[in-house]
């Protein structure tokens, strides 16, 4: 079992839906919008499994890719 970098989740290798390199090393994806998220920007989803083990938890990336402007009234 490997780790799909893009979403986090547990993916067999052998069973992979689709599959990709970075410099070197094989990742393997749940499906192909994870691949096609990880080759366009490898290097941010490859570095961030380098260092993930110990930052478990945050589950509110997607919102950073957001650039909402809404202004909320307090
Ligand atoms: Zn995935």
């Amino acid at each position: 079992m490997t780790k799909d970098p893009v979403c986090g989740m547990q993916v067999d290798e052998n069973k992979a839906a689709a599959t990709s390199s970075h410099q070197g090393k094989k990742y393997s994806f749940c499906g192909q919008d994870c691949k096609n998220k990880f080759d366009q920007q490898p290097q941010r989803y490859a570095e961030s499994t380098q260092q993930g083990s110990s930052q478990q938890g945050s589950q509110q990336k997607d919102k950073q890719q957001q650039p909402q402007h809404e202004h909320s009234n307090r």
